[in-house]
């Protein structure tokens, strides 16, 4: 009997053995390597097959979200690469590298489920061997929004994306929307220096209250989890104020802020409407505008923004 019929037995009589379950994982799981020169081998022999590349860098702990980016890389390319590289330079001194959750097995099958082809998951060592020093810096974009609450965090986002983009080649690379910022950083970075790959940028997966997904919710006590949604609802009133006429965006920026101060437990970060292409200050609604935010809840850091229109 082969194992795509034992596995089917299996599964038919409702309960699986030992030997079936070793199946089930090994058909579920989305392979994992740890190194450049693996994740090159195996992209160089996909590519050779005739096969599209995708790619959609993360920093692990998937959730729905990342699903989300994966499934719509897999629908354009035919061989999907995700990275989970909880990449070190991008943290502030005193924010989260060390907690941030590891989650690598049920990435895996997360991965597999929303039909990733493979998991690169190197160590900061790989990533990082002694003596790196080159970087890459956008400057303009880093400077507003996130920028002064977290220096250096770009300077860490663009230049280990660039470096992925450099291991992977991907011909299609997918952001999402929820990281607005980093998604236009990168963006940018690839215009300015001709990386050879095409940025999407895919809308903000939510939870049914709302609550914009993050691997970060799950640090939020209940209390403060069942508060986080008001920040959404503080942004979607916006927008709806905005849809019906409101034009002073000044008074509009005021109204966001004060409605997500007054969150219970909620401290503010900022709260703009800025131009959606620029990131700029918005004089007024004469082109796309973006309403964004950074509140802290305890010591969570959450962000958010929705488009207007
Ligand atoms: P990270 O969560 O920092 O590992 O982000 C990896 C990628 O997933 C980035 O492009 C994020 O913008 C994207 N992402 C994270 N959360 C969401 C979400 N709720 N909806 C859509 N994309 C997301």
């Amino acid at each position: 009997m082969g194992q795509a019929s034992r596995l089917a037995e299996a599964c038919q009589a409702g309960r699986p053995g030992t030997t079936s379950k070793a199946i089930v994982r090994e058909v579920r799981l989305t392979p994992v390597v740890t190194t450049i020169v693996e994740c090159r081998t195996a992209v160089a022999a996909a590519k050779k097959a005739g096969q599209t590349v995708g790619f959609v860098p993360t920093m692990g702990a998937l959730h729905e979200g990342h699903a989300a980016l994966v499934r719509s890389a897999k629908a354009k390319t035919g061989y999907v690469v995700v990275s989970t590289f909880v990449n070190p330079t991008q943290f502030g001194p005193n924010e989260d590298f060390h907690r941030y959750p590891r989650t690598l097995e049920s990435d895996r099958s997360l991965c597999a489920a929303a039909g990733a082809d493979l998991i690169f998951a190197p160590t900061p060592a790989e990533m990082y061997p002694e003596f790196s020093v080159a970087v890459v810096d956008v400057p303009k974009f880093d400077e507003k929004l996130e920028g002064p609450s977290r220096p250096g965090h770009f300077r860490g986002v663009c230049t280990v994306v660039l470096k992925l983009f450099n291991i992977v080649i991907p011909d299609l690379a997918v952001f999402g929307q929820k990281d607005v910022q980093q998604a236009r950083i990168i963006r940018q970075m690839v215009r300015d220096l001709n990386v050879p790959v095409t940025v999407q940028i895919d809308p903000t997966v939510r939870e049914p209250d709302g609550l914009a997904m993050s691997s970060r919710n799950r640090y939020l006590s209940p209390e403060q989890r069942t508060a986080a949604p008001a920040i959404y609802r503080a942004l979607a009133a916006i927008r709806e104020r905005a849809l019906g006429g409101e034009i002073d965006v000044a008074r509009l920026e005021s109204a966001l802020a004060a409605d997500l101060a007054a969150i219970p437990g909620a401290r503010l970060d900022y709260a703009r409407i800025v131009d959606a292409d620029t990131l700029d200050a918005l004089p007024r609604f004469d082109r796309p505008a973006l309403a964004v935010v950074a509140v802290f809840l305890g010591s969570t850091r959450l962000i958010d923004n929705v488009l207007i229109p």
